[in-house]
């Protein structure tokens, strides 16, 4: 389902403009316990119009188990069993690395490839090691972001998705981002995420195209919905 984007139409640039002249604001909970996708998103998103709370500042979110088997199932997850559980709007995502010569692992297993869930250091050396002589031409590999906004009744509202598309290096480079990024090369730049910082993954990121995608609906449900 790349690039489509479901439920929705687009907002007119007028309302959208006098929603923001009017300082009202969008209320969304951010289903993830992640505190670099929550930077990220914040930062993807206009802060005139998204007022986004993590799972962090909450006190009683659910810890909601991904037992999908692909990244639209987790995400959806995510989004509508939290959405019913605070009675809030929620935006989540699933996203993960997929690698070409690995049929496409570590895939929705991304964050506990090597075993223990968000041990980012062990999860490159595993894939640092599955790739050993493997030549440079054979290291693509995509990074794909799924999301789905739920409403507080937990039906999903809108689930966009994106891919972002580089090479897999043969050692950590960078310190910047989180998971993978030291070893995830955009060829153009000759450098990996860790090393190009958030300005620059904040333009190409799976994450920033998902979230490009998402927000004309994002704006006309905001809209729809009466931003407070
Ligand atoms: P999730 O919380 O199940 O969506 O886990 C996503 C996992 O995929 C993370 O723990 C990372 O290992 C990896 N991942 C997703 N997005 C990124 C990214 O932007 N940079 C680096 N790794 C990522």
């Amino acid at each position: 389902m790349v690039g489509k984007s479901v439920f929705v139409k687009l907002s007119s640039p007028r309302q959208y403009l006098s929603s923001l002249e009017t300082g009202r604001m969008f209320d969304l909970v951010v289903g993830s316990g992640n505190a670099h996708k929550v930077a990220e998103l914040r930062a993807l998103l206009p802060n005139q119009m998204f007022r986004l709370t993590s799972l962090a500042e909450l006190d009683a979110p659910l810890d909601v188990e991904e037992t999908g088997a692909t990244f639209a199932e987790n995400a959806r997850l995510k989004a509508t069993v939290q959405a019913r559980h605070l009675g809030r709007w929620v935006l989540a995502e699933d996203s993960g690395l997929e690698v070409d010569a690995l049929g496409g692992r570590p895939g929705v297993l991304s964050a506990r490839y090597a075993g223990r869930h968000g041990d980012d250091a062990a999860n490159n050396r595993k894939l640092i090691e599955e790739l050993v002589g493997v030549p440079v031409d054979r290291r693509a590999a995509s990074f794909r972001c799924f999301v789905c906004v739920a409403a507080p009744d937990g039906s999903p509202r809108l689930e966009v998705d994106d891919a972002c598309r580089g090479r897999i290096g043969d050692e950590p480079l960078g310190s910047g981002g989180f998971g993978y990024d030291p070893l995830f090369l955009i060829p153009e730049y000759h450098q990996t995420f860790g090393q190009l910082g958030a300005t620059i993954k904040n333009v190409l990121s799976h994450r920033s195209r998902a979230l490009r995608r998402l927000l004309p609906g994002l704006v006309a449900l905001a809209l729809s919905e009466g931003v407070r």
